[in-house]
């Protein structure tokens, strides 16, 4: 069953922080498992990416997000796509489902939200998508579609007030885990464990390894985490690029992992594990 893993977002919440470089986008990381689509977070035009990375977004049924700030939620513009793509569109199965999966403390605000966007209420679009909130925390295991398992784990951040969410997807052609935006906590080390593929929150630069505060990691803790964790591959991600990836990448090599690290960038593909020796 193959797996693919494809970077679409790797960046923060705002551009032109850094010196010149390969544009990254806000998060956003999609999984292709033998075929059925499910997105890690979707921020603002997530669909173009999906689009350019060569899948329809009409196609998606399953988004899990990690919490709602704007770089990670931008939901009510794709689910009004995927609604004006049932309107108007080329039909492509799956086109009538979307179900977005996310904190449990989240969902009922949720539907404010959208009423924001849409105060004339829902009659144009009424029974032309059946879109619906899953609600998630830890311990929560779901299955969106046969041969993936999504398993949440409750991460710090927001100064520990924002309800928020790492995802860890177990398949047959390997783990993959995500932590979301995510301080440093005991809690990740078990999250993210034997994972073939770990996507870590790397916002804090180099130095700043402070386990408390806004709920951040660096690229030493990263390094920390998948040392201890027994990963695989580290992608570090959502980083701001004040730090260039060498260094990013040398201050996990302190802490002694030794397996493939990666600044991530925006297009980076992971095809699925190889057999552990
Ligand atoms: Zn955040
Ligand atoms: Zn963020």
């Amino acid at each position: 069953m193959p797996l693919k893993v494809i970077a679409l977002g790797t960046g923060v919440c705002a551009n032109c922080i850094s010196a010149p470089g390969p544009r990254r986008q806000p998060p956003g990381f999609l999984v292709d498992c033998d075929g059925n689509l499910l997105l890690l977070d979707a921020s603002e035009g997530i669909r173009f990416r999906i689009e350019d990375a060569g899948y329809d977004y009409g196609a998606l049924k399953h988004v899990a997000i990690t919490h709602s700030h704007p770089d990670h939620a931008a939901l009510p513009q794709i689910i009004q796509a995927k609604l004006c793509r049932v309107l108007w569109g080329r039909p492509v199965d799956g086109m009538n489902e979307f179900k977005i999966y996310m904190h449990e403390a989240l969902v009922e605000k949720f539907s404010e939200v959208w009423a924001w966007h849409h105060p004339e209420g829902d009659v144009v679009y009424k029974d032309r998508l059946n879109w619906s909130c899953m609600p998630m925390r830890t311990g929560v295991e779901t299955e969106p579609f046969a041969g993936l398992k999504l398993k949440p784990f409750g991460v710090y951040h927001g100064f520990g007030q924002h309800p928020s969410l790492g995802f860890r997807l177990e398949t047959a052609q390997g783990t993959v885990v995500y932590t979301g935006d995510a301080g440093l906590t005991d809690s990740l080390f078990e999250a993210v464990a034997n994972a073939d593929l770990l996507i870590s929150d790397a916002s804090s630069r180099v130095g700043q390894d402070s386990t408390a505060g806004y709920g951040h990691m660096s690229p030493k803790q990263c390094g920390e985490i998948a040392l201890r964790g027994n990963v695989k591959e580290l992608w570090m991600t959502h980083y701001t690029g004040l730090d260039t990836p060498a260094a990013m990448e040398e201050a996990v090599r302190a802490t002694g992992f030794a397996g493939v690290v990666k600044a991530a960038t925006d297009g980076l593909v992971w095809n699925g594990a190889s057999k552990r020796v």
